[in-house]
C-alpha cells in the first residue's frame, strides 16, 4: 500500500496526516534480566559478572536486615488521608516527570544492587544466583512502565465532526492499594508500586509480612529519587489486620495483589462489601503448572528444563513446574536422567554462589510443606529425592519427585521443591488433548510447558491449554520484562500481565473530553 501510494508521489509526510495522533514512540529499553552481564551455574542460572561477584557477595555476608515495626490502625489511617491528599498533586503532575523520576530509581537501584542482593539473601532467604536476577527485574520493571508511561499514558485525539474536538485522557485511579509476596519482595513489590504510580496513583503499599526491610528500603530509595511522600507510603503488617484494613478503607480505588487465590477471593469480597467506589482488583496468583512431554522430546533438554522449573528458587515461585506429564514411551529413561540430575543439585547456604536450592521462607512454611511431603510418601511412589547435608538448620525441604496415577490426584499447588509425574499415552490420558483437558480441568492457567519435536504440536497445544505462559522445548519460569508478559487465568488469576503493554492501562481511569469549539 505505502509502495502505490509512493508511485504516486505522496509524500511520506503526507501520510502521518491523519485523524489518530500519530507521535513517534520512544523505543522500549532492553530487559537487563536478559541482556545483563551473566554467567550460569548448574542450574543455568544467570549470575553477575566477575566484576560485581565479589561486592555482591560481601554485602550478602555482612548485610543485617533491621527490625521494622507493624503498623497500627491509626497509621493505616494518616496514611490514607495523606495519601488521599497528595494523589491530585502527583496525577497532576506530567507523565514524563512522573517517567523520570522512575528512571532515577531505576539507576539507583542498579547501583546499589549489592545492598538488595544481601538483604534478599538475608531476608528472604534467597540463594545468590536467585538474588542477582530478582534486582534485574526489579530495574526492568521501573525502566519498562517508565517507557510504557510514555507511550501509552499522552493524550488521544480522536477523529470527530468539525466544530468539535474529542480527547481520551488516562488518569490515575486515587489511592491504589499494592500488596505484595514474600517470594519476590523486590521485583513484585517494585512492579505493582511503580505502574501504580507513574499511572498517576498515590500507592499504600503493603508488602509481606515476612520481608519488610526490602521494601523499606526501596520505598526509601523511592522517596530519595523524587516520589513524594504523601504519593507513597508503606504500610507493615499481617494480610488479615493491615491489608484488611487498606482494603476495605474507603478511601481505596483499586488493589493489586499478588499471592494466594484464596487471598484474592477473599479481597474480592471485602472490595464489593465496602463503602466507597467500584474498585478493580489486579490478581496474580498462583497454579498447578504441567509440562506436557511428547515422545519426540530431547530428553536432556528436558531434564533440564524440569530441574530449573521445579527446584530453582526451591520452588518458591507461582510458575514453576509441578506436575511433569510424559510420554510412557520415554518415561523410564527421562525419569532416571532426572534422577541423576537431581543428585547434581547442591542444596545449601544461599550466601553461597554454588547453592542452588535455599531453605524455605519460614517455620510456618515449613511446616506445612513436610505436612505434604509425608502425605506423598504415604500416598504416592518416590522417584528421587536431594539429600539436605547434615548441620544446616531446620527449615529446608528436600526437593523430591513423586509418580502419581492420574493428574486429577494433584490436589494442590505445593509451594516448595516438589514435582508430581504421571505418564500418559494409553488409556484415559492416551492424547496430548487428553492431557490438556485434564490439566485445564484443574482450574489454575498460569504457566505450561510443552516438550516436543512435532512441528505445530506446541502450537496446537497452546491454542487448548487455558493458561496465561506457554514455554516450548525450554524451562517454564523468569518470565523477562517486556519480553514474556506474564500472568494467568481461572485460579491464577485476573491479569492483565506484569511487565506486558496492557498492565499499565488497568491503573488508570479514562476522561473523554468533548469541547463544542
Ligand atoms: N514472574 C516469575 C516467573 O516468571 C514468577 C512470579 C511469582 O512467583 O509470583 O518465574
Amino acid at each position: 500500500f505505502v509502495h502505490q501510494l509512493a508511485d504516486q508521489n505522496v509524500s511520506p509526510e503526507a501520510l502521518l496526516v491523519s485523524p489518530f495522533n500519530l507521535q513517534p514512540e520512544p523505543s522500549l529499553p532492553l530487559p537487563l534480566a536478559l541482556y545483563g552481564p551473566g554467567r550460569r551455574n548448574s542450574l543455568g542460572v544467570d549470575l553477575a559478572c566477575a566484576a560485581e561477584r565479589e561486592p555482591l557477595f560481601a554485602a550478602a555476608e555482612r548485610t543485617s536486615v533491621p527490625t521494622i515495626a507493624e503498623a497500627g490502625a491509626a497509621t493505616v489511617d494518616a496514611a490514607m488521608r495523606s495519601l488521599q491528599a497528595g494523589f491530585d498533586r502527583w496525577d497532576g503532575r506530567p507523565v514524563a516527570e512522573r517517567a523520570a523520576v522512575l528512571r532515577r530509581a531505576a539507576d539507583a537501584l542498579e547501583a546499589r544492587m549489592p545492598e538488595f542482593c544481601g538483604l534478599l539473601v538475608r531476608e528472604a532467604h534467597k540463594v545468590m544466583a536467585d538474588a542477582v536476577p530478582e534486582v534485574r527485574e526489579a530495574v526492568d520493571f521501573l525502566r519498562y512502565y517508565a517507557a510504557q508511561a510514555e507511550r501509552q499514558l499522552v493524550p488521544q485525539t480522536l477523529p470527530g465532526p468539525t466544530g468539535e474536538s474529542n480527547e481520551l485522557h488516562l488518569h490515575g485511579r486515587g489511592v491504589f492499594v499494592c500488596i505484595s509476596p514474600w517470594n519476590f519482595p523486590l521485583a513484585i513489590f517494585v512492579g505493582q508500586v511503580a505502574a501504580a504510580l507513574v499511572a498517576g496513583n498515590a500507592v499504600a503499599a503493603k508488602p509481606a509480612e515476612q520481608t519488610p526491610a526490602v521494601a523499606q528500603r526501596m520505598v526509601e530509595l523511592l522517596h530519595e529519587c523524587g516520589v513524594p511522600a504523601d504519593a507513597l507510603q508503606l504500610l507493615h503488617g499481617p494480610g488479615d489486620t493491615v491489608g484488611a484494613a487498606l482494603v476495605r478503607d474507603p478511601r481505596c480505588a483499586g488493589v493489586a495483589f499478588t499471592g494466594s487465590t484464596q487471598v484474592a477471593k477473599l479481597i474480592q469480597r471485602s472490595l464489593a462489601d465496602k463503602d466507597g467506589p467500584i474498585v478493580p482488583l489486579i490478581a496474580e496468583t498462583g497454579g498447578i503448572n504441567a509440562m506436557v512431554v511428547d515422545s519426540t522430546a530431547l530428553a536432556e533438554q528436558v531434564a533440564d528444563a524440569v530441574v530449573q522449573s521445579a527446584f530453582r528458587s526451591t520452588g518458591q515461585r507461582c510458575s514453576a513446574l509441578r506436575l511433569l506429564c510424559v510420554h510412557e514411551r520415554i518415561a523410564d529413561g527421562l525419569l532416571e536422567m532426572l534422577r541423576g540430575a537431581m543428585q547434581e543439585l547442591v542444596v545449601g547456604d544461599p550466601v553461597q554462589w554454588i547453592t542452588d536450592v535455599g531453605p524455605v521462607i519460614d517455620a510456618e512454611a515449613h511446616e506445612n510443606l513436610a505436612r505434604q511431603v509425608r502425605r506423598l510418601d504415604a500416598e504416592a511412589r518416590l522417584i528421587a529425592r536431594t539429600p539436605v547435608p547434615a548441620g544446616l538448620d531446620g527449615r529446608y525441604i528436600a526437593p523430591a519427585a513423586y509418580e502419581l496415577k492420574q493428574i486429577a490426584d494433584v490436589r494442590q499447588e505445593i509451594f516448595g521443591p516438589v514435582l508430581h509425574v504421571v505418564r500418559w499415552g494409553s488409556g484415559e490420558l492416551a492424547t496430548a488433548e487428553a492431557v490438556v483437558e485434564r490439566i485445564n480441568a484443574l482450574g489454575y492457567g498460569l504457566t505450561l510447558g510443552v516438550q516436543t519435536r512435532i512441528d505445530g504440536r506446541a502450537q496446537q497445544i497452546a491454542r487448548h491449554a487455558r493458561v496465561g505462559n506457554v514455554y516450548v522445548n525450554r524451562n517454564m519460569i523468569g518470565a523477562v520484562v517486556g519480553v514474556q508478559p506474564f500472568g494467568g487465568e481461572g485460579l491464577s488469576g485476573t491479569g492483565p500481565k506484569a511487565g506486558g503493554p496492557h498492565y499499565l492501562l488497568r491503573f488508570c481511569s479514562e476522561q473523554t473530553v468533548t469541547v463544542n469549539t
